[in-house]
């Protein structure tokens, strides 16, 4: 356990980041993923996004339930103003092959945008308890694998090398660790915005999965199988999340 807690919320979403770095285990074992494969990983991603979400929901929001509610709709409305700005509402994230040369940097984009709220997350579940912050952030990384693996098997089928695509992947994971320490310092120095910032995180996250990532996966690999591999990874996180302390 690291004493000072800024300390550890900056440890956590760094081992976080790094942990997407695993995310090109796959795209090295394979020259080219199979469509289906990229669907279940953003399936199983979604599904941890969405445990994340309910733990979240469940430790903080009933005490305050209409400025969480507030904190949601910012956090939905901030999403869709960005992408509304960046032109990427309805981008696919998962095109292999697509050679459009502005695709790369809009994925890049869209990657670092999505992290951000996930960062919000681990830093706002900080100030609840050291474990719960510690827990989101392992949901975190591991849900950082099969997203940094989706984006870093469609770079590479864009023509960048292995390490190139690999370490794009994981550099979009640098919003995570910049929203988690501000988040963290902003609420642990004024704690009256915790309900904020966990409407905030709540709203972004589920907006994400319903928006961003599941309309992609059940084109690749068909309603039933995405609907059960989200629904079990959310399962595991909420099991594991009701042995806390
Ligand atoms: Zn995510």
């Amino acid at each position: 356990m690291i004493a000072d807690p800024t300390l550890a919320v900056l440890t956590y979403s760094g081992l976080a980041l790094l942990s997407a770095g695993f995310g090109a285990i796959p795209v090295a074992l394979r020259q080219r993923l199979p469509p289906s494969w990229l669907g279940w990983a953003n399936a199983v991603a979604a599904g941890l996004m969405l445990g994340v979400a309910y733990i979240l929901m469940a430790a903080g929001l009933p005490r305050t339930p209409a400025i969480g509610a507030t904190g949601a709709v910012l956090g939905i409305g901030f999403l869709y103003w960005t992408h509304g700005v960046a032109g990427t509402q309805e981008l696919d994230l998962d095109r292999l092959g697509d050679p459009a040369p502005d695709y790369g940097y809009q994925l890049l984009l869209v990657n670092t945008l999505h992290a951000a709220p996930e960062g919000i997350a681990i830093g706002v579940a900080m100030t609840l308890s050291p474990w719960l912050g510690g827990f989101m952030a392992l949901a975190i990384a591991v849900h950082n694998v099969p997203e940094a693996a989706v984006l870093a098997a469609v770079l590479k089928s864009r023509g960048l090398t292995l390490i190139q695509a690999a370490g794009a992947a994981t550099a979009t994971r640098v919003s995570q660790v910049l929203f988690a320490v501000t988040t963290f310092a902003v609420v642990a120095a004024a704690p009256g915005l915790a309900p904020w910032a966990l409407g905030v995180a709540v709203g972004a996250l589920l907006y994400l999965v319903m928006a961003e990532l599941l309309p992609h996966c059940y084109r690749q690999a068909g309603h039933t199988s995405i609907a059960l591999v989200a629904i079990l990874a959310m399962g595991m996180v909420v099991l594991l999340a009701a042995g806390a302390p």
